[in-house]
């Protein structure tokens, strides 16, 4: 049964002394350094899902006609796994990410990889690697992906792909506590048009909006906010981050999903806590007319970005080619903070869990 294929261990030979692993964990920044294990699993045409290892992280052979390199058919998840006050591992609604690589494959016309695979294939990393985790405000970030390896030119879904898994000790997102972010409203550059693939969590999505992200940091921003591709007038995401505005009367206002925005799961889980403490939340659109607006007679009181890596950040400042405003007097206001410890307290286990969110690793398995 492929859905609960066993997982060989071929553990690495000579992994990272621990007086080095030590070193590196002391200021890990972010995705710059790697663990010594990654999991492969292959999927071939009419063989299915097989051969699913844990074994030393190292380059991949690739043919250089690989699909992968030519119609960029590629997917990936983001997770992190923490390491508790009581010394258990821990993740966050790893289904939820499960799921969701179900649904960018199928966007993609990539193999549906099993729900109980793509978690098992995170706990076996998390596992062999658990010294990696860093202790304190780090997690170990994760970062499964699938990749077209058959070697053929011609263009229709690939016939051969890779499923794999690697691993990353980061340190806190924001070093020296959240700041305020500033970011830039692209005029020139959309992410996703409708019946595109905004939804899905995919490479392609993220090299289409590096030049947004590059003119962003011309303008002394930290990064771009999109605009919807139809009108150019409705807020959408940043490149990799969902987006909320606070509210005088206690209302909260994110852009509805609907195929351009990326689902985040920390989004699900903002809306969750929000909609918990009485917060008049409502998914609908929200125009950059309407936003420079309710910043002008002080309606809107915040504004912050969500994702996986940096949890929570308030956007104090938004840049565009007719100017600048402030939120909140460029701070960080108080639901913003309040949203970010609920949320860390659960993801780290010092606050309950009355959603069941946390999926803890059982590490003796
Ligand atoms: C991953 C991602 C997010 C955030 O999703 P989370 O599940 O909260 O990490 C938001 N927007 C884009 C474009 C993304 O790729």
């Amino acid at each position: 049964m492929e859905d609960s294929l066993l997982i060989t261990r071929r553990p690495h030979a000579s992994p990272t002394p621990p007086h080095a692993r030590a070193a590196l964990l002391e200021d890990p920044g972010f995705g710059k350094i790697f663990t010594d294990h990654m999991v492969t699993v292959r999927w071939v045409e009419g063989k299915g899902w097989h051969d699913a290892q844990v074994r030393a992280r190292e380059p991949f052979q690739l043919d250089p006609a690989a699909a992968v390199l030519h119609y960029a058919q590629e997917i990936f998840e983001g997770l992190k796994a923490y390491r508790t006050r009581g010394n258990d591992v821990v993740l966050f609604r790893p289904r939820e990410n499960a799921r969701r690589f179900v649904a960018s494959a199928d966007r993609m016309a990539m193999p549906k990889l099993p729900e109980d695979l793509f978690v098992g294939a995170i706990e076996a990393l998390v596992r062999v690697d658990a010294d990696w985790i860093p202790t304190g405000e780090g997690s170990l970030y994760l970062r499964p992906f699938m990749i077209a390896t058959e070697a053929f030119l011609g263009v229709r879904p690939a016939a051969e792909y890779t499923f794999c898994v690697i691993a990353c000790p980061v340190g806190a997102y924001f070093k020296g506590g959240a700041k305020p972010v500033t970011v830039w409203v692209s005029d020139a550059y959309t992410r996703a048009a409708p019946g595109g693939t905004g939804a899905a969590k995919c490479g392609g999505n993220y090299a289409a909006s590096l030049v947004a992200q590059a003119e962003a940091i011309r303008n002394g921003c930290d990064q771009v906010v999109f605009l919807d591709a139809a009108e150019h007038r409705y807020v959408e995401e940043l490149g990799g981050m969902n987006v909320f505005f606070v509210f005088d009367d206690g209302t909260m206002v994110t852009p509805p999903l609907g195929g351009t925005i990326l689902p985040g799961i920390t989004r699900d889980a903002i809306l969750t806590l929000a909609r918990d403490e009485g917060l008049n939340v409502q998914e609908r659109l929200y125009s950059f007319d309407e936003w420079q607006a309710d910043a002008a007679s002080g309606r809107l009181k915040e504004a912050f970005a969500c994702g996986t890596a940096a949890v929570l950040a308030a956007i104090g400042e938004i840049r565009h080619v007719g100017g600048a405003f402030k939120i909140g007097g460029g701070q960080e206001g108080p639901v913003t903070t309040r949203l970010r410890d609920q949320l860390t307290g659960i993801q780290r286990c010092t606050a309950p869990d009355p959603h069941g969110w946390v999926h803890k690793i059982d590490m003796e398995a």
